[in-house]
């Protein structure tokens, strides 16, 4: 009952500084939204993308799951939550840009490389399935599980997102077009930094400047 009277008074707080003031940011909001950029972050609680990247309502569009993963294009009888958000940021909202955004300390990377522990859920192993064959990778490559693979994998894993992204025909079309960059980060909340894919050196470096992955 705590946190529930906590978030209550968050609201309240929240009201008075984006609804009550003289120039209340919802006024305007509630004609429409418009933001141009769309991220997929991880469900887990220490990532918010708004509350990390300081964003204001109405700034970015996000789906959040578990792990921030992109799944491939897929026409089927599934429900495809994560691909109807990204169908309506880019064809509905016009977004211009697209990022992936991974974290350290993902319980979802570290159930998918630990999968003997999850092998028995009903939705989350079939879920991190999607990142079957990068685990894989990954394990190949170390020869173990441990906290230097389960990073390679959080960072592989956004650049496996990103490849599925460009297996949506209306998402490299427009990435041909060049009016849409796809962005992979990474939030390292050991270190506290923002780190981006370099397609050029393949490696995540310290956000500096905008960076784009249109390979
Ligand atoms: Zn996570």
């Amino acid at each position: 009952m705590k946190d529930i009277k906590k978030f209550i008074s968050g609201f309240r707080n929240f009201r008075n500084e984006y609804f009550c003031r003289e120039d209340a940011p919802f006024e305007l909001l509630c004609r429409g939204q418009s933001p141009t950029t769309m991220v997929i972050a991880c469900s887990d609680s220490r990532t918010d993308p708004s509350f990390i990247m300081q964003c204001e309502p109405g700034e970015i569009f996000v789906v959040r799951n578990v792990a921030n993963i992109v799944p491939p294009y897929e026409r089927d009888a599934g429900y495809h939550g994560v691909s109807s958000a990204i169908e309506y940021a880019v064809k509905v909202l016009q977004i211009s840009n697209l990022i992936v955004l991974g974290h350290s300390l993902c319980g979802g990377i570290d159930a998918l490389m630990h999968d003997d522990k999850v092998r028995h859920t009903e939705f989350l192993y079939k879920w991190l399935s999607v990142m079957g064959p990068v685990r894989e990778e990954v394990v190949d490559h170390f020869g173990e599980v441990n906290k230097k693979s389960c990073t390679a994998c959080e960072m592989a894993g956004i650049l496996q997102s990103l490849r599925n992204l460009l297996t949506f025909p209306w998402i490299t079309e427009r990435v041909e077009a060049g009016t849409l960059n796809l962005h992979g980060w990474y939030f390292d909340m050991e270190s506290g930094q923002l780190l981006s894919y370099l397609r050029q050196t393949k490696t995540f470096e310290p956000l500096e400047i905008p960076t784009t992955y249109d390979e």
